[in-house]
């Protein structure tokens, strides 16, 4: 197994307790810098991930049923995976869903996709505006409506889920590796991995989850059919006493009207690896660009964000926020991996030969219910 993210460390998992013998080779993913960690011992192949975030939203709710179902069953699982494995990562704070009725014109309307996908929700029509004696700090314009999705909508902390696979794939007698699959090969009806640090394995089976970096670092000989999005998000640093009053604040998905930005996604204060609390705060702008090249992409998590970014969302931030007084305000780079169908790749390439990826920007709440479709896949196979 190549990767220890979202799907790798889950595919381990679903693998090692199916009885197989499995290796995750994976780039370490927890570090002192919230920026994409420098998952970096290993300065000529850096690996950074789309997990090196504190939070992720998870929600039942999808129009597609390839999404839906697989979300719904891994969301089924998430207090299972805590228990199981003694590490907590579920926060069903639930999320409020906010749109001009009918709207953006881009997203369809999103309370009428709850209600063909039968989830339930408390609706606020615009101009009604009692949903702030419930949820007081936050704010939203008065042209919007206001749906509040109840549990088992809320966040992730995609490390510790991370962390929950790992310790029951161990369990289960899956050995790790931190460090970075650097050629792939085969040869006498075996695959041969090489990594940046020296080794050398022989399989029978190679699973690849390398996220953005699949087509990279030799390790497939048949490109995935990913396409990579810079995706940038803001975080708004808190104070001690607004992340206690704040923790338990709903997550955001909101339609905003605003030129530059489309879907503002948004979590409530969380403490990341440098024991500050952020609100976080991501949405698509019109800066996005498409990335081909490692050394570009090297490049984009190593160098401070575009400074045009900030001054599109900081101001959304702080009118989403009016009453906290933010400690600090800074944008932190990430990337998207999309498929064409924008359904996760999960293919067997032949001889043994498995690519897991592109989570499409939503890959992360149902991960282990895509990790389970990948062990089947390779069991079949
Ligand atoms: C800004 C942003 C916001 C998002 N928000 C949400 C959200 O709210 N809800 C949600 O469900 N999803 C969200 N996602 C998507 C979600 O994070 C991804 O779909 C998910 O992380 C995909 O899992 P993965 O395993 O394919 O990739 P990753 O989680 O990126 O894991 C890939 C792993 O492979 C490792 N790796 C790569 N190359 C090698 C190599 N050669 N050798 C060894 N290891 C290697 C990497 O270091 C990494 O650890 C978001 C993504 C981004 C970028």
């Amino acid at each position: 197994m190549i990767g220890n993210g979202l799907f790798g460390s889950a595919t381990t998992r679903h693998l090692a307790e199916r009885g197989h013998d499995v290796l995750n080779i994976g780039a370490a993913s927890s570090g002192p810098d919230v920026r994409g960690t420098p998952e970096a011992n290993w300065p000529t192949h850096r690996v950074y991930s789309s997990h090196n975030d504190a939070a992720r939203l998870t929600r039942r709710q999808d129009r597609d049923p390839a999404w839906a179902d697989v979300t719904a069953r891994a969301v089924a699982g998430y207090r299972r995976l805590e228990e199981a494995s003694g590490i907590t990562f579920f926060h069903d704070v639930g999320c409020l869903i906010v749109s001009r009725p009918g709207g953006d014109g881009i997203n369809a309307d999103p309370i009428e996709v709850m209600g063909e996908t039968g989830v339930s929700f408390t609706l606020y029509e615009a101009g009604d505006s009692t949903w702030r004696e419930t949820w007081p700090s936050i704010n939203f314009p008065a042209t919007h409506y206001v749906a509040f999705e109840p549990s088992p909508a809320g966040y992730i902390q995609p490390k510790r889920l991370i962390a929950a696979q790992n310790t029951l794939a161990q369990r289960a007698g899956a050995a790790f590796l931190v460090d970075t699959a650097s050629r792939i090969s085969r040869a006498d009806g075996r695959f041969s991995v090489e990594t940046a640090g020296g080794e050398t394995f022989l399989a029978p089976k190679v699973v690849v989850c390398a996220g953005a970096f699949t087509n990279f670092n030799g390790l497939l000989p048949v490109p995935a059919p990913v396409s990579l999005k810079s995706e940038v998000v803001v975080l708004g640093e808190v104070s001690e006493a607004d992340a206690v009053a704040l923790g338990d604040a709903p997550t955001v998905k909101y339609l905003i009207d605003v030129v530059d930005l489309e879907g503002i996604y948004m979590v409530p204060p969380v403490r990341y690896d440098d024991g500050r609390c952020y609100i976080k705060m991501g949405a698509n702008t019109t800066l996005d660009h498409p990335m081909t090249d490692l050394d570009e992409i090297q490049e984009w998590f190593n160098s401070d964000t575009d400074p045009r970014y900030l001054p599109i969302f900081e101001p959304v931030l702080r009118t989403l926020w009016p009453a906290v007084e933010f400690v600090s305000v800074r944008t932190q780079p990430c990337l998207i991996t999309y498929s064409p169908d924008r359904i996760p790749i999960i293919e067997h390439q032949g001889d043994g030969l498995f690519v897991a990826t592109a989570g499409n920007g939503g890959g992360a709440k149902g991960s282990d219910a895509w990790g389970e479709r990948i062990a089947s896949l390779v069991e079949q196979n």
